[in-house]
């Protein structure tokens, strides 16, 4: 047991009078390359952070459940029942648990649950674009099954706790975020299929880093914009007669635009998705060869296209792109996750990981001297699993 899991189980210990029984983590996630693909049934390359949510339990003899996070301190647990519908968070301070509510809400559709006791800690940044919910979820549904005594299929789990985030939250994500924290594999990133849901894993290049910086801009206008690509990119595979742009070519794109079926904004907007799709399986390969430098460059072309097609990015994620890669031993950097704000993430030699984190920081800000940039270097965390409580 590490500090953290210790600082964990005192709390359950100090809140509930008891030991807790088990417990589990589910990490973040970092997508290296394939943004916006995965609502279009494409494909994405993410990998697990060495950031996690961890649950520590121990189930109960009624259908109570009480939950405290210790990233909410000196609020009492939230409680409700697994009999019928679970209702909504009232507060706005208690509303970080209709994630947990929401994965219990969804699980007990389809498994008869039992009653328990949980304490959760995360240092997956919330709100970053690194899937702090996505954690959370799949940890609160591992801990709610171990609770009953029961297991699922790790992509079982993903699609769950993917419903608990769409229908109960209300937050309209792809499949991307929980696959990744459910379904990684230690010391791999992984292609992922969004259609079929296959995972084909493949390391990381030997001697790069993948560093991750927040731009600290949080993403104020994110759902409105996001649903809007969204849209976008349904009425371009409607224009197209395909059920999702998975299934267009830039060939198609320019035919349809010819025709007077797609605008110049349509047009733009599927071509990024088109070309990201071609250059996530492009970086598949180079990880399968092993070429990191290739792979930084379709980083690179991702970032561009995310910037001026998709428009997706702001100010802060371009210059930190592009401070990124003005810096010696960057090999590739782009904006990951949604965009309006949150994270980037670069390719890094290793040897030159201090001198371009530090630099990094340093220049940005310069640039926005009231952001201050978080910065983390991660390799490929496994995905979420039990967590031993033995001391
Ligand atoms: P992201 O998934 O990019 O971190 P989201 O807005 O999707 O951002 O989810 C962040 C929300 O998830 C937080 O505002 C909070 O409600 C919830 N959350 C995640 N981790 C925790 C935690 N450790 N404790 C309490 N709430 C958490
Ligand atoms: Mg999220």
């Amino acid at each position: 047991m590490d500090q953290r899991t210790r600082d964990l189980v005192a709390a359950f210990r100090a809140t509930y009078q008891t030991e807790p029984t088990a417990a589990v983590r589910a990490p973040g996630r970092v997508n290296l390359i394939g943004e916006h693909t995965d609502y279009n049934d494409g494909f994405c390359l993410p990998m697990a952070i060495e950031r996690d949510v961890r649950v520590v339990l121990r189930p109960r003899s009624d259908a109570t459940v009480r939950v405290f996070s210790l990233q909410e301190p000196g609020r009492p647990p939230v409680a409700f029942t697994l009999d019928g519908a679970i209702p909504k968070a009232v507060t706005p301070a208690d509303r970080w648990a209709d994630y947990v509510k929401g994965s219990a809400q969804v699980l007990g559709g389809t498994v008869a649950l039992r009653g328990c006791d949980l304490a959760l800690t995360g240092d997956v940044p919330l709100g970053s674009g690194l899937s702090s919910s996505a954690a959370l979820e799949v940890a609160t549904i591992r801990a709610l099954l171990a609770a009953a005594g029961l297991s699922l299929d790790p992509v079982v789990i993903a699609k769950l706790a993917q419903r608990a985030e769409n229908s109960y939250v209300g937050t309209n994500c792809g499949i991307l975020d929980q696959l990744s924290s459910s379904c990684a594999t230690l010391g791999q990133a992984m292609l992922m299929d969004c259609r079929s849901l296959a995972l084909t894993p493949a390391p990381l290049p030997a001697g790069v880093a993948v560093v991750i910086a927040d731009t600290g801009k949080r993403r104020g206008l994110v759902d409105s914009a996001y649903n809007e690509r969204r849209a976008q990119c349904e009425a371009g595979a409607k224009a197209l007669g395909v059920s999702h742009l998975r299934d267009a070519t830039l060939h198609g794109l320019w035919q349809a635009a010819k025709a007077g079926r797609l605008d110049a904004l349509a047009l733009a907007r599927c071509q990024h998705v088109v070309a990201e799709n071609g250059r996530t399986q492009a970086a598949f390969a180079c990880l399968r060869a092993g070429d990191a430098e290739a792979l930084g460059q379709l980083m690179d072309q991702s970032h561009a296209d995310l910037r001026d097609r998709f428009e997706v990015t702001c100010p802060e994620l371009d210059d930190l792109v592009a401070i990124a890669r003005s810096l010696p031993g960057c090999l590739g950097s782009r904006m990951t996750g949604a965009g309006f704000g949150g994270c980037t993430v670069s390719l890094v030699s290793l040897p030159a990981v201090a001198g371009f984190t530090a630099s990094l920081g340093l220049k940005y800000r310069q640039l926005h001297p009231a952001m201050t940039p978080a910065i983390y270097v991660t390799g490929a965390a496994a995905g979420a699993g039990p967590l031993p409580l033995a001391p």
